[in-house]
């Protein structure tokens, strides 16, 4: 498969800048939203204690003291990105913990508010795939008939052992099913994956890789496992009991998964980082950048790209290539 011309870029994947510059014209920006919500894995609803890589602190804003609203919150994020000019459109991303663990009509008035800020285009919400019951998903698909709106669905592995073994509270038929029941245009849906989970080897890591080509999904977001100070993963890491991947392994893990993956679908993020208070490694995540440039280079030593090897067995519902949204 070639390089598709629609993603308009130089780059060896499609990467969301790009997708949004497509669609919209003009640069567009996430501005990143603590709108106070906890997490169903973490309060006993499901489990206690969380995800065993999960600090639980929130943003830096809820340590700093009382939050600001959801629209105080985006209103400055604007503010900060037109001042430098760097965007034009915002989209509000509520990205804390899990953005849809609230009744209907919580979620309604947060996401009304982010939406009311002007610019905002849209929006992206962060939840878990047990946390998107009907009637949730009901009014996220309101707004998307009307703004831009993904929903970005945690999944991490598609192997229920390291499900259990990280404590994520939910198996691999769960994140099926939520898929199955959100998926449909307008809406957007995205698939977080760790790489380097304890267990996981790389053949682990791509079946995971192929079940989300395989889905109705549209983007995905792909970070190695971080050590952090306070969590099981980070008390097992300092301990000796388990080693965090490399860097050259991560790198090369990735391409491999971009060479298949669908070419329309949007990469979202290929690294992460924890607070630097906490971070206790892979050191090399410290610096995403180079993490960036050096997965650059790997797909261009291979002379790849996201796609090459792709072999889709359910076509995407939504084509990439259609003109854009009015948002
Ligand atoms: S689902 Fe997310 S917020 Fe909840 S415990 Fe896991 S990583 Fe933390």
């Amino acid at each position: 498969m070639p390089k598709p011309d629609f993603w308009n870029n130089s780059k060896r994947y499609y990467d969301l800048k790009s997708y949004w510059k497509n669609l919209f014209g003009v640069p567009v920006h996430k501005l990143i939203i603590d709108a106070g919500f906890t997490c169903p894995n973490r309060d006993g609803t499901v489990a206690r204690g969380g995800c065993t890589y999960c600090d639980g602190r929130g943003s830096a804003l809820r340590q700093a003291g009382p939050l600001p609203g959801a629209g105080e919150q985006v209103r400055q994020g604007r503010e900060f990105y037109i001042r430098r000019a760097q965007a034009k459109k915002f989209i509000a991303y509520f990205q804390t913990f899990t953005n849809t663990y609230a009744p209907v009509e919580t979620l309604r008035s947060l996401y009304d508010e982010a939406l009311a800020v002007e610019d905002v285009i849209g929006l992206s919400i962060g939840t878990r795939p047990d946390c998107v019951p009907d009637e949730t998903l009901a009014l996220i698909r309101s707004y998307a008939a009307k703004y831009h709106v993904w929903l970005e669905i945690g999944l991490q592995s598609i192997h229920d052992r390291t499900l259990q073994e990280t404590n994520r509270g939910h198996n691999a038929a769960i994140f099926r099913d939520a898929v199955a029941r959100a998926t449909g245009a307008p809406l957007l849906l995205c698939a977080h994956v760790i790489v380097g989970l304890p267990g996981e080897t790389r053949t682990m890591i791509m079946e995971t890789a192929q079940a989300v080509a395989e889905m109705p999904i549209q983007g995905i977001k792909i970070h190695a496992l971080l050590a952090l100070a306070g969590t099981p993963i980070g008390s097992r890491c300092r301990r000796g009991e388990f080693e965090l991947m490399g860097k050259t392994e991560y790198v090369e893990t990735v391409c491999d998964i971009l060479e298949i993956l669908p070419p329309e679908m949007v990469i979202q993020r290929l690294t992460a980082d924890g607070y630097r208070d906490i971070f206790l490694g892979p050191e090399w995540a410290a610096n995403k950048l180079a993490v960036i440039n050096a997965i650059n280079a790997e797909m261009a030593r291979r002379d790849s790209w996201q796609g090459k090897h792709c072999a889709r067995t359910q076509p995407s519902p939504l084509s990439f290539r259609e003109p854009p949204l009015t948002a």
